[in-house]
């Protein structure tokens, strides 16, 4: 049998929005319910995508779509075109997605110069009639034979001024039908041949017309933007006309069941008397409100109510409708689930659940970890204002006005003085953490989410714009510029993690309750809160809260020191899954492991490691304290040597300059050569991890010695130390081998000299091919496997994370290769596929292996669903990120 190409209005339903498009669907789903919807019918998405495929229509289609039509016509007992009373039919697209950068509509096909007096006839009105005729020539000529849409509307501007008038709606039948005499004109002109005169043709080319308008470029961006898959294909409605402009008893409009800002039950929207559908749109006339229309017209008024009540029942959500009333007769012509604010979807949610219309389950359905993200941080009053500097990657959520610096030093000067600042830099790395703490939001004109910026911005929770690639940063001058706008050191400055805009000047900000709800509890936000924030707080914690109780993902944060792990237990962080050691060296310590890598003799060695172990010792016990009871996974030192190491390029000047001055420095002359003896070309695939470990004697071991002594400190002290460690970077599972040789003597050692029970899990990050290729072998020495997806990813593509963003991501998602950073969202093809490798292998060789990740995924909604389908037991991530992590892992184990 032929496929299936057309279905009347009265064949499909809502579920059908794959085949029908959501227009389609959901005009199905009203005429099933019974609603006056005017008759229709819908062509396939699957007849766009062989017309798409082919270059041709199937050939079926014309035959169903001639059925289809006469269908109509008996239906309505008037003919397309026809020259006494013409059926009229719009053709609209309609995607799955609804997409406004595609082609969108044609009114009042079926008009020619013959039924254009039919339809003055038919409805007593010759203006009507040759408005309508004109609009078709008007909407034809630009959407379907690509005419400049401004050489009609300049057309119709003439005529008003020739006439001396102001609106559309004073020209008369006359001036009318000499504008369709110069829109026929221009159609000729422009497209090169005449405006087609039979009704059929107007349809096919119509329809032939939407299915290009698929692949415009407009339309190509916008899915690329939205992430929305270019084989889908679009629908075509074509459907029978109504009138909105016939007179006072006519009129359009649109209205939502509930208020989409705030979800509260009502009436909201607009009407508009004597108008078509677009007048709304264009503003010529200003709009009455919903209750102005009941004092207008309260029969259509009150059908309308009953129809919302009904379609709220049904969808059991928030919709949005467009009707028309003809003469008197309501006409609904679309609905759909409404859009809605990230603070209506939640109070919306948690409404229809005392409303019993929907579960808690499908409360938490319907919304997002985005949603919830965005609720998180406090906002700009106006975003878009003007004053916009330029922009770079939304990098770390929030808003963030204050000072612009240039230096790390200056940050943390000024701030203590009492200033806000925002730290700007080319690019950031650890020596700047002291000033990125003191700052209020990070600005950086290099790199990309992954950037060391980035992330240790999200990791604080600060706000943070990176890779704004247009300014130029001076950091000597002190000045960052756009052109010819320069911002020197003290001007203020706004920065948007939303969105990536920076701001010269002081924006408005407005700060977040559902922050303050997460941060210090549900009694502290709400007794703060007004009414409509307390609502929104407290929907927020019933559907959070929801979330953990459904879900199977343990979700903990990365955090390395106290602080950040208090904030984290508060955020609902079930442990720590990644306590990054490397800002444990930083500052007074790092003459110490600069000993520790320099150091010729053992003993010189080991005294620099005896004066750390106190140190790190204290730095364990205070984090183990903050997360006594829970699991805390420790990893070892991880990144390259020369990290510690002071910058080849100052030192060789210094070492030069005290040559020219002939007072050679030696203790620099012999650290030069030690910088240049460790320098490494490709440090993040060179001597770092494990293999630091292994070939910097003492250097592991001083912090299991740490770690172990921490761990009994705290059992002495009556804690519940749950600390375990990682080891980050193995390849082999000899390496993990000699590792534990070592741990396992010194936590042996610690415990019998200090008289406690110690048991501390080894494990390992897979962050690499072939751990992800051996973790059978792996898990033999491996109590718990943690993915590093930031590096398996690195390693997985062979992309430079710290060097691909800025260079070359942007042409990436433009050319389609990826609709969006794999390490921003998981590439569940490639390095996925390496983690369910690992995750089957290495249970299959140790069936009680713990497994999570603690890469930056961790945190990304759509990586969560991914992990949480994997079989992984539990995600990590920064710890603003740990209430999303919650709510989708909450929704995956339902979905
Ligand atoms: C990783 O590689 O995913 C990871 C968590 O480690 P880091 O980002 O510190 O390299
Ligand atoms: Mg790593």
């Amino acid at each position: 049998m032929a496929e299936k190409y057309v279905y009347d209005f009265t064949e499909g339903d809502k579920d059908q929005k794959d085949l029908l498009g959501g227009k389609g669907a959901n005009l199905a789903e009203m005429t099933r319910l019974g609603l006056p919807v005017p008759p229709g019918f819908t062509i396939t998405t699957e007849a766009c995508r062989s017309y798409l495929a082919n270059g041709y229509e199937p050939p079926e289609l014309r035959v169903q779509v001639t059925m289809a039509l006469r269908h109509l016509e008996d239906q309505l007992n008037r003919q397309l075109g026809d020259r006494h009373d013409p059926l009229l039919v719009s053709v609209r697209s309609g995607a799955k997605f609804s997409m406004p950068g595609m082609m969108e509509t044609v009114l009042n096909i079926g008009l020619n110069d013959a039924s254009v007096l039919g339809l003055t006839a038919a409805s007593g009105s010759e203006r009507f009639a040759w408005d309508s005729y004109r609009r078709l020539i008007q909407m034809f000529g630009k959407t379907v034979l690509g005419i400049e849409g401004d050489l009609f509307a300049a057309a119709l501007d003439d005529a008003k001024a020739a006439k001396g008038v102001k609106l559309d709606t004073e020209l008369e039948a006359a001036d009318l039908v000499a504008l369709v005499d110069t829109f026929k004109a221009i159609t000729r002109e422009h497209a090169g041949r005449e405006f087609p005169q039979h009704p059929r043709e107007q349809l096919d080319l119509a329809i032939e017309a939407v299915f290009n308008s698929w692949n415009t470029e407009r339309a190509r961006i916008y899915r690329r933007r939205e992430r929305i898959p270019h084989d889908l294909g679009t629908a075509v409605n074509v459907c029978t006309m109504v009138f909105g402009n016939l007179g006072d008893t006519s009129g359009t409009g649109v209205c939502f069941t509930r208020d989409p800002s705030t979800g509260h039950t009502g009436v909201y929207g607009d009407y508009l008397q004597n108008a078509q559908g677009e007048d709304v749109v264009s503003g010529i006339r200003n709009t009455l409100s919903l209750e102005e229309m009941e004092a207008l017209d309260p029969a259509s008024y009150a059908e309308l109510r009953k129809h919302m009540r009904k379609l709220e029942s049904h969808y059991r959500d928030l919709c949005d409708i467009e009707f028309t009333v003809e003469r008197g007769k309501l006409w609904m012509l679309q609905t759909r689930v409404g859009k809605r604010t990230a603070a209506a979807a939640f109070r919306i949610a948690v409404q229809l659940v005392d409303e019993h219309l929907i579960t808690m389950d499908e409360a938490l359905l319907r919304v997002s970890g985005e949603q919830l993200s965005r609720l998180m941080f406090p906002q700009f009053a106006t975003s878009g204002a003007t004053g916009q500097l330029t922009k770079g990657m939304a990098a770390s959520p929030g808003a963030a006005v204050g000072k612009a610096v240039f230096d790390s030093a200056t940050a943390v000067e000024w701030a203590a003085r009492g200033e806000e600042v925002v730290l700007v830099r080319r690019e950031t790395n650890p020596d700047d953490l002291g000033g990125m703490i003191a700052s209020v939001g990070i600005l950086t004109s290099r790199g990309g989410k992954t950037s060391h910026a980035a992330v240790v911005a999200r990791g604080m929770g600060k706000t943070c714009v990176c890779g704004a690639e247009e300014i130029e940063v001076d950091s000597v001058g002190r000045t960052a510029s756009v052109g010819a706008t320069v911002v020197a050191e003290g001007d203020t400055i706004s920065i948007d993690g939303t969105t990536g805009e920076v701001f010269v000047g002081a924006m408005p900000v407005v700060p977040s309750p559902v922050a303050r709800y997460l941060e210090e509890g549900l009694k502290e936000a709400i007794t703060e809160a007004g009414d409509d924030s307390a609502e929104l707080v407290a929907a927020v914690d019933r559907i959070l809260r929801h979330a953990d109780s459904v879900r199977r993902l343990g979700v903990r944060a990365n955090a390395d020191t106290e602080e950040d792990a208090e904030r984290a237990r508060h955020l609902g962080a079930e442990g720590i899954g990644l306590c990054r050691t490397e800002h444990m060296f930083l500052g007074d310590r790092r003459v110490l492991i600069e000993r520790v890598i320099l150091a010729e003799e053992t003993n010189e060695r080991e005294a620099a490691l005896a004066a750390l172990l106190p140190l790190q010792r204290a730095d364990f016990v205070r984090l183990l304290e903050a997360m006594d009871g829970l699991p805390t996974t420790i990893r070892l030192l991880d990144p390259p040597l020369h990290e510690f190491l002071p910058d080849l390029t100052e030192l060789s000047v210094r070492v030069a300059v005290a040559e020219e001055r002939g007072a050679p420095d030696e203790a620099d002359l012999l650290l030069l050569a030690a910088v240049k003896r460790l320098h490494e070309s490709n440090p993040m695939l060179g001597l770092r991890g494990v293999r630091l470990g292994l070939v910097v004697p003492g250097l592991f071991g001083l912090q299991v010695r740490a770690i172990a002594e921490a761990a009994a400190l705290r059992t002495k002290a009556g804690g519940s130390p749950r600390v375990e460690i990682m080891v980050p970077l193995v390849g082999s599972v000899m390496e993990l081998h000699l590792i534990r040789d070592e741990t396992d003597g010194i936590v042996h050692e610690v415990a019998a000299r200090e008289g406690v029970d110690l048991h501390i899990p080894v494990g390992t990050m897979i962050e690499l091919p072939r751990a992800a290729l051996t973790s059978g072998r792996i898990a033999e020495a491996a109590e718990f496997f943690s993915f590093g997806t930031n590096d398996l990813t690195q390693t997985t593509w062979g992309f430079s994370r710290d060097d691909v963003e800025a260079a070359f991501f942007a042409a990436y998602l433009e050319k389609g290769v990826f609709t969006v950073s794999p390490f921003e969202t998981l590439d569940g093809h490639g390095v996925g596929r390496l983690v369910k490798i690992s995750v089957e292998e290495g249970r299959a060789a140790r069936p009680d292996l713990k497994v999570g990740v603690c890469g930056e995924h961790g945190g990304d909604p759509e990586s969560v669903h991914f992990f949480h389908q994997a079989g992984l037991d539990y995600v990590s991530c920064s710890p603003f990120r740990v209430p999303v992590a919650r709510l989708e892992a909450g929704r995956a184990a339902i979905s």
